[in-house]
């Protein structure tokens, strides 16, 4: 059985953390579906549109990856795609305690497993929103992003 894992997130914007976590997990799975979360009430900075590019471009060389948007619930979509795993990325224990919330509803709605990975001390610190905070003042979040987003 082809062992299909989703990455869901916002990915507003990807950044080298999502990266790692991606590149990290491909010899765990046959393919890995990169899932942009919609949410109607949620206020995004980059457009759908080009959060789907940054990925698709910077994954263009990985025939594992794609890149898919989702509305509704996690664990539909996986079913949706006949993914048995969640994949997320746990940086700190704040992350922790959230994802272990959503894992154990997720595996109680449906039977879909999730797993964790751990982030890379390298790139543990950062994240979407402190990527948007640099770009909204003007900053250089160049070195925190692929160079797709640059
Ligand atoms: P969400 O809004 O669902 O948290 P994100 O796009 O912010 O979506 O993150 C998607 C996933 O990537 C989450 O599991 C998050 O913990 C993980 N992640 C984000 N940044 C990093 C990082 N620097 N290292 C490891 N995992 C990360």
């Amino acid at each position: 059985m082809t062992k299909r894992a989703l990455f869901p997130g916002s990915f507003d914007p990807i950044t080298i953390g999502h990266l790692d976590i991606i590149k990290r997990a491909l010899p765990l799975f046959d393919e890995i579906i990169i899932a942009i979360g919609v949410n109607a009430e949620k206020k995004y900075m980059f457009p759908l549109e080009d959060r789907k590019h940054f990925i698709e471009d910077a994954f263009e060389e990985y025939d594992a990856v794609t890149v898919k948007t989702y509305k509704g619930l996690t664990a539909d979509f996986c079913k949706a795609e006949n993914a048995q795993y969640i994949l997320r990325g746990v940086r700190n224990t704040a992350d922790f305690t959230y994802e272990q919330t959503i894992a154990q509803a997720n595996a109680e709605v449906m039977d879909v497993e999730s797993v964790f990975l751990v982030a890379s001390p390298a790139v543990s610190h950062v994240s979407s929103s402190i990527v948007r905070d640099i770009a909204r003042n003007g900053g250089d979040y160049s070195g925190l992003v692929p160079f797709e987003v640059k």
